[in-house]
């Protein structure tokens, strides 16, 4: 009888990862490696890194490979025809829409990092495929949108972020029949607090982009690792807890906790409060969400209570991070809001991972953004991406006169 590991009755499933040669990426190829009978990597597109994508297209032999601009698309091509490497290379938007929503795709990790992301994860919820994402800003920027699209198109959606897996693995199979329906009273979204959790307020002022992007826990891109340390990162996740699991925002509750070894828990209203719990390795939520609802190797250490010894908690600061206040305010004003604080944010990250702005001013600008741009509703696509483009143009402008220099 074929049984739930019996590989007769495993079907390899056909993988494109959206950002392939980020950190979440990498964790993906890595977990594809570990299971061939199980995974094959169909597409892998990145923005422009062609010499590590041209290295993990000779390691995983993809149909297909896609790089931002055509002409690091050609010079990917002709190096592929040198090596007689059969990968057709592709290039652009409408080369990340097609190959989310192909028949030949089981599945879509959305790993691309920001806005850039919205529309090829969009294609994919509309061609009913199962969704691994990690990209917040995909519901951050359009979560009515794209929640309407996944209901209607029959697409299945597993959150990869570590504390909304943790959340899903926490709730009950049937969650969206509604959070109070299932006795659950309160979402505890944890955080580690970032790198500055217990910095001297006036050392803030100085503080590097090498600083800012030296998370004490997790290795991760450069712009979640400067969200991390302005919280930022737990505000926009507050907006992803929200969509994912048709939480009001009353119901999140941000809880500080600098070990990140409950990546968070929901209390429900008998005093039971279920937590998931592991060591920091994104290689656990991406093969959850790979193997879903199975269970696969991942290749990360066993935890060690003995080792960890004690656990904390403390409750977050909305002074010292004035950033997860601003994400509660958007997601409270609904619409175009949370898409332009997001767009904000991220022209005031780049800059300031280019020196021209300093940390502090990254708060400054996403609440100058705010007030110089009201919200419309979240109607359509071109809402969100007119409020997105708009956004971007006051801010870099903000950023160009110096305002918060
Ligand atoms: P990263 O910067 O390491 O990688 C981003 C990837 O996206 C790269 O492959 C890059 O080439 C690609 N990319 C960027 N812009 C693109 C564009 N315009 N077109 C095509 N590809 C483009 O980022 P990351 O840390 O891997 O994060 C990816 C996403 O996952 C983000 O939304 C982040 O918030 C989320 N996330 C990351 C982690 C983590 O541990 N790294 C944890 C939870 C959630
Ligand atoms: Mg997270």
């Amino acid at each position: 009888m074929a049984g739930l590991f019996d590989p007769v009755s495993i079907k390899v499933q056909s993988i494109t990862v959206l950002g392939s040669t980020g950190s979440i990426g990498l964790s993906t190829l890595d977990v594809i490696r570990r299971h061939p009978d199980r995974y094959r990597a169909f597409a892998l597109c990145a923005h422009s890194q062609v010499d590590k994508l041209y290295e993990q297209c000779l390691e995983f032999q993809p149909s297909f490979a896609v790089l931002r601009d055509a002409k690091l698309a050609a010079q990917l091509a002709e190096r592929f025809v040198a090596v007689g490497l059969k990968t057709e290379v592709r290039h652009g938007i409408e080369a990340l829409v097609e190959l989310s929503s192909l028949s030949e795709v089981d599945a879509v990790m959305a790993a691309i990092v920001g806005a850039a992301g919205l529309e090829p994860t969009l294609a994919a919820a509309k061609a009913g495929k199962k969704i691994m994402l990690a990209n917040k800003e995909v519901l951050v920027m359009a979560g009515e949108l794209f929640m309407r699209a996944v209901r209607e198109h029959g697409a299945t959606l597993l959150p990869v972020d570590s504390e909304h897996n943790a959340i899903f693995q926490s709730l009950p199979g049937d969650f969206s029949r509604g959070l109070n329906q299932c006795g659950v009273q309160k979402i505890l979204l944890t955080a580690s607090g970032g790198p500055f959790r217990n910095t001297p307020l006036v050392d803030l002022a100085g503080v590097t982009p090498e600083q800012a992007c030296a998370h004490p826990n997790w290795v991760m891109g450069r712009k979640i690792s400067v969200d991390s340390a302005t919280m930022m990162n737990k505000g926009l996740e507050v907006i992803e807890a929200h969509w994912l699991f048709n939480a009001p925002p009353e119901m999140i509750q941000v809880v500080v906790h600098p070990q990140s070894v409950i990546h968070s828990a929901v209390q429900y209203v008998d005093g039971s409060v279920l937590a998931q719990m592991g060591n920091p390795d994104m290689r656990t939520p991406i093969a959850f969400s790979m193997a879903w609802p199975e269970r696969i190797a991942a290749g990360v250490e066993p935890l060690d209570l003995f080792k960890i010894a004690h656990l904390d908690f403390v409750a977050p600061d909305f002074e010292r991070f004035r950033c997860l206040q601003l994400a509660y305010d958007v997601l409270r004003e609904g619409g175009t809001a949370p898409a332009i604080l997001n767009a904000a944010n991220e022209v005031a990250v780049a800059a300031f991972l280019d020196g021209h702005l300093p940390f502090l001013g990254i708060a400054k600008l996403d609440e100058a953004v705010l007030q110089a741009l009201p919200a419309g509703p979240e109607g359509s696509l071109a809402d969100v991406l007119a409020a997105d483009s708009e956004a971007r143009r006051i801010a870099g402008k903000m950023v160009q006169e110096r305002c918060f220099a």
